[in-house]
C-alpha cells in the first residue's frame, strides 16, 4: 500500500484526516477540526477536519463529473472493481481493525467480526450484474413486448455513526455505486481513519476518479448533503433523533431517504429455555462492544420469577469473570467506551436507576484498568427488577447496562416489547417451538432471533428496524439496497409492422 498510510498529515506532530475528494488526499480549508480520541488511553491522537459549504460542493461536483461514465461502465465491470476490494481489504485487514480498535475503541477480535461483515457486503455487490437484472414480459400486447429495467439514481450519499466505523458504511457505497451511483460519504467525525484507508484500497482496486468521495464533517457538512439538489438519495445510520431530523429534512428537500436510528432491543427468557447457554449469549449481546451495538440486548425479560432469579445468579457469576481492558489486548472481552462524555453519560444513567429505584446487582462505575487510568472505562452493569416507567428502561443508553425485567407470560414479555418506542432487533430463548412462532410470527420488531441473540441479517437479506429505529420504507443492504439505489423504468415497445392501422381513442386494452 502506497499512499493509504499517509493519511494526510499536515503537521508531522498532528495526524490529521482531511478529505478523499476527486480521487486525492484534500487538506482542509475550514480551519474547522474535531480531536479525535485513542478511548483506551483517553489521550488524542489526531484531529480531522471538519468540511464547510465548499468543500461537500466540490465533493459532490466530483460525483457528480464521474456519473455519465460510471452509469455507462457495464455491471460486470463495476463488479470487478468490488471483487479486487474484496481482497484488498482482506490482505489488509489487520491495518484496518488496528485503526478501528485505536479511535473506537473495541477489541481487535471484535473489530475482524466487524470487518468481515462489511467485506459480505462487497462479496453480495459482487453480484451486481445478476441483481440489476431487469423483468422482460413478451407478447404484452399484438407484437408488443415490455421490460421494467432498474436505473441508477445519480449522486447519493450516506452518514454514519461512529460504532460500526468500517461495517455500516460498507453497508451502503458498495452496493450503491455497483447500481451505477455515485456516492459521497460522510463518516463520524469520532473514528474517520479506517473509512479513509479503504477510500484508499477502493482507488488501488481501480475505482474510478470521482465515484466515491469521503468528506469528514458534522452537522455544517450533513445539512448540505441534505440540501444540494444534486444529492438524489441519502442513506442514514446513527441515533434517533438526527435519522428522524435527516428523514424529514431530506423529503422536504426531494430526496428519497432511509434513516436507521437507535435501539432498544429486549430478550425474552422463557422458562423452558436452555439457561445456560441463554446466559453465555446474553453475554456476548449485552456488553460486547462496550453494549455500543444497535443489535445489543440491554434488555432481558424473564418469564417467571424462577427464571429471573437463576438468570441474575448466573450472569452475576459471569460478570465477576469479563475481562475489561485496552481493546489491542485479545484476552479482554469488552474494551472503552467511545469518549470521555459519553463514559459519563452511561455513568449517570446507572446513578439514575439507582434513584428510579432498580436493583443494581452488579456495579462497574468504580472500574479502573490498571495502566489506562484515563481510559473512558466502566465495567458490566446488571440492574434487577427494572420496571418499564424507567428511565434505565425506555432510554438507549448504549452501554454496558443490561436490566433484567420480570415478566408473568410470554403475552405480557410481548405487550412490553411492542409497546417500546423502537423496534430494531428481538430475540427469544424458548425450546418451545409454538411459543417461538407465535413470537415471530407477531412481535412488532424488524429482526427477530430464536435463541440467535444478535439476529444481524446476512449481506442477501436486507437490515432493518420497525417503528422509531427506522425511518422509510426500505432497509438497508441486500435486496433492498438495489431497489434503494434504482429507479424502475418499464418500456413496452411495438415495432411498426407496415399495416396501416386507423387511430384508436379509447384506453389501450389487450383484446
Ligand atoms: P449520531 O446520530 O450522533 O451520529 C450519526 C451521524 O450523524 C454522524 O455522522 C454524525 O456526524 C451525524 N450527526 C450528528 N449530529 C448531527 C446533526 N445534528 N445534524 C446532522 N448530522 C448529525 O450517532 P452515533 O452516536 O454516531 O451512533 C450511535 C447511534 O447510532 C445509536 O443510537 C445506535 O443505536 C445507532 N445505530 C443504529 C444502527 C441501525 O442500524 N439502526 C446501526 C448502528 C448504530
Amino acid at each position: 500500500m502506497s499512499k493509504a498510510a499517509d493519511l494526510g498529515a499536515q503537521s508531522p506532530d498532528v495526524k490529521t484526516i482531511n478529505h478523499y475528494i476527486n480521487g486525492e488526499t484534500v487538506a482542509g480549508i475550514s480551519g474547522r477540526y474535531a480531536d479525535i480520541y485513542n478511548p483506551a488511553t483517553g489521550k488524542a491522537s489526531g484531529r480531522v477536519a471538519l468540511a464547510n459549504i465548499q468543500e461537500v460542493e466540490a465533493a459532490i461536483a466530483s460525483a457528480e463529473a464521474a456519473y455519465p461514465a460510471w452509469r455507462d461502465t457495464p455491471p460486470a465491470k463495476r463488479a470487478q472493481v468490488m471483487f479486487r476490494l474484496k481482497v484488498l481489504m482482506e490482505q489488509n485487514a489487520e491495518k484496518i481493525c488496528a485503526l478501528i480498535t485505536d479511535e473506537h475503541g473495541k477489541v481487535l477480535n471484535d473489530a475482524m467480526g466487524e470487518l468481515q461483515r462489511g467485506i459480505e457486503n462487497v462479496e453480495y455487490a459482487c453480484g451486481a450484474p445478476e441483481l440489476l437484472k431487469g423483468e422482460h414480459s413478451k407478447n404484452v400486447g399484438p407484437a408488443i413486448d415490455s421490460w421494467s429495467e432498474f436505473q441508477p439514481l445519480g449522486v447519493v450519499t450516506g452518514i454514519t455513526p461512529f460504532n460500526f466505523p468500517a461495517m455500516v458504511p460498507l453497508w451502503m457505497w458498495p452496493m450503491a455505486i455497483v447500481c451505477g451511483n455515485t456516492f459521497i460519504l460522510k463518516p463520524s467525525e469520532r473514528d474517520p481513519s479506517c473509512v479513509m484507508y479503504i477510500a484508499e484500497l477502493a482507488r488501488e482496486a481501480g475505482l474510478p476518479t470521482g465515484v466515491l468521495n469521503v468528506v469528514n464533517g458534522d452537522k455544517e457538512a450533513v445539512d448540505v448533503l441534505l440540501s444540494d439538489e444534486r444529492i438524489k438519495a441519502v442513506s442514514f445510520v446513527g441515533s434517533t433523533p438526527i435519522a428522524e431530523y435527516i428523514y424529514q429534512t431530506g423529503n422536504a428537500n426531494g430526496k428519497r431517504v432511509q434513516a436507521l436510528g437507535g435501539a432498544k432491543n429486549h430478550a425474552i427468557v422463557m422458562p423452558d429455555a436452555d439457561l445456560d447457554n441463554a446466559v453465555s449469549a446474553l453475554m456476548g449481546a449485552a456488553y460486547g462492544s462496550c453494549g455500543e451495538r444497535c443489535m445489543a440486548i440491554p434488555v432481558v425479560v424473564a418469564v417467571g420469577n424462577e427464571v429471573g432469579d437463576a438468570l441474575i445468579g448466573k450472569l452475576k457469576a459471569e460478570l465477576a469473570t469479563m475481562k475489561v481492558g485496552p481493546g489491542t489486548d485479545v484476552s479482554n472481552d469488552m474494551g472503552p467506551l467511545i469518549t470521555k462524555e459519553h463514559c459519563k453519560k452511561v455513568k449517570g444513567y446507572v446513578d439514575l436507576g439507582v434513584e428510579e429505584g432498580a436493583e443494581l446487582v452488579v456495579d462497574g462505575r468504580n472500574l479502573v484498568v490498571s495502566g489506562h487510568e484515563e481510559g473512558y472505562f466502566i465495567g458490566g452493569c446488571l440492574f434487577d427488577k427494572v420496571t418499564p416507567d424507567m428511565k434505565i428502561y425506555t432510554d438507549e443508553i448504549f452501554g454496558p447496562v443490561l436490566c433484567v425485567v420480570r415478566a408473568e407470560s410470554l403475552q405480557q414479555a410481548m405487550d412490553l416489547i411492542d409497546a417500546h418506542e423502537y423496534g430494531n432487533g428481538t430475540c427469544i430463548f424458548t425450546r418451545d417451538g409454538e411459543a417461538a412462532r407465535y413470537f415471530t410470527d407477531n412481535i412488532k420488531v424488524g429482526m427477530v432471533g430464536v435463541n440467535v441473540p444478535l439476529p444481524v441479517p446476512v449481506s442477501y437479506h436486507s437490515f432493518g428496524g420497525w417503528k422509531r429505529s427506522l425511518f422509510g420504507d426500505l432497509h438497508a443492504y441486500g435486496p433492498d439496497s438495489v431497489r434503494f439505489y434504482t429507479k424502475r423504468k418499464t418500456i413496452t415497445q411495438r415495432w411498426p409492422s407496415g399495416v396501416r392501422e386507423s387511430a384508436v381513442f379509447t384506453f389501450p386494452i389487450n383484446d
